[in-house]
């Protein structure tokens, strides 16, 4: 009997155990899923002198809403 309870116990450590791991496993892949969603939603800009593409966080804009990926090509851009 005793034997029979410890199985019983052993049975359910394990299937808690088996649970968990895989709560974590979803969660860990929910996560990966919405960065992946956010990464590729940032917008992208062009420079106006050289036309390369980057982060609209990493653009310099001037007064004239003029879109620059660099202080320098800003500068370079206006003048003749
Ligand atoms: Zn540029």
């Amino acid at each position: 009997m005793r034997a029979l309870l410890f199985f019983a116990l052993v049975i359910g450590v394990f299937l808690v155990v088996l649970i968990i791991s895989q709560r974590i496993r979803a969660f860990r892949a929910k996560q990966e899923q919405e960065d992946a969603h956010t990464q590729p939603e940032e917008p992208m800009v062009k420079c106006q002198h050289c036309g390369t593409h980057l982060p609209q966080k990493e653009a310099i804009v001037n007064e004239q809403g003029e879109i620059f990926c660099s202080q320098q090509h800003l500068e370079l851009h206006h003048k003749p």
